[in-house]
């Protein structure tokens, strides 16, 4: 069995703000081991069912250089750099194949705009004010759900913040979810420490590819809005300047003042096209793409 596991680092065990999140803070070589030790658990889950699975990471949060590459098993490859569209054009999903059987998404968090959200943004948070999948505001739970499906992988476990389940809940509301801490508000959370995320991650885990071998779970594929178009992305940017740079990149259309426009014949081919326009709406090289 192959594996693909898409990891961002604001849903994983102990992480409630930015201080943990990038280099620069002091929480960040913290914030690493207990993202690293989430993603542990995952694989050995998994491997407790079936000791030949293989697995491919993608460290998919900021610089993604997050995850701690000597933590993982022999039978893992880390998926490491920055998302600019010239490297990993699928962002979080990079790595996944056709191939892959099974995704597990780990450490996630709510999109843009959740009330009291902890960390809550979508993909990029100076950028994004809402996104929008065939007419649907979704996460990156759900967009990178879409992606998966477009490779024929589903997902069968999705982990991160108490916040983020009633957002799963709403369009995939089978999945196992393991929550890694209870969210107050914005930057705090009642946190379980890993001494109890690791075994709850490891079970899950294993519990869900006990399940996904009895009975197999669909790769997710999203409602068309239109009979016409299989995929439409949309993104509503926080200012007019940012949509105005978007629009320059190619296969990107202008919607309104602050909405540009991607359409695929899946979601990846979609996500491709305006993962690039986002790049592009940066006003300077953001850091995920150093
Ligand atoms: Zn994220």
């Amino acid at each position: 069995m192959k594996v693909f596991i898409a990891v961002d680092m604001e849903g994983a065990t102990g992480i409630v703000h930015h201080d943990q999140l990038s280099p620069e803070g002091r929480g960040y070589s913290v914030g690493q081991r207990y993202l690293t030790g989430d993603v542990r658990a995952v694989i050995d889950g998994v491997t407790s069912v079936i000791p030949e699975a293989t697995f491919v990471v993608g460290d998919g949060h900021g610089l993604m250089r997050n995850v701690i590459l000597d933590e993982l098993p022999a039978h893992a490859a880390l998926v490491v750099g920055p998302s600019r569209p010239e490297n990993k054009p699928l962002c979080q999903c990079e790595g996944v194949t056709t191939d892959t059987d099974v995704a597990i998404l780990v450490g996630f968090h709510s999109m843009a705009g959740t009330p009291r959200g902890l960390l809550a943004h979508t993909f990029v948070g100076a950028l994004v004010s809402d996104w929008y999948l065939n007419g649907k505001v979704v996460g990156e739970a759900e967009m990178d759900a879409a992606i998966l499906g477009a490779f024929d992988v589903p997902v069968v476990l999705i982990t991160g913040n108490s916040d983020l389940e009633d957002e799963v809940r709403s369009w995939f509301p089978t999945v196992p979810f393991v929550s890694t801490k209870q969210v107050l508000g914005p930057t705090a959370a009642i946190c379980y420490p890993p001494a109890f995320t690791r075994p709850a991650l490891q079970t899950a885990a294993a519990e869900a590819i006990r399940s996904h071998l009895q009975v197999a779970v669909a790769p997710y594929r999203p409602i068309p809005s239109s009979p016409a178009s299989s995929t439409v992305i949309d993104i509503v940017m926080h200012r007019r300047e940012q949509a105005d740079k978007a629009v320059k990149a190619p296969d990107v259309q202008r919607v309104d003042d602050f909405t540009i426009r991607s359409t695929g014949t899946d979601p990846a081919e979609a996500f491709r096209k305006v993962w690039r326009a986002v790049a592009a709406a940066m006003d300077e090289p953001a850091a995920w793409m150093v």
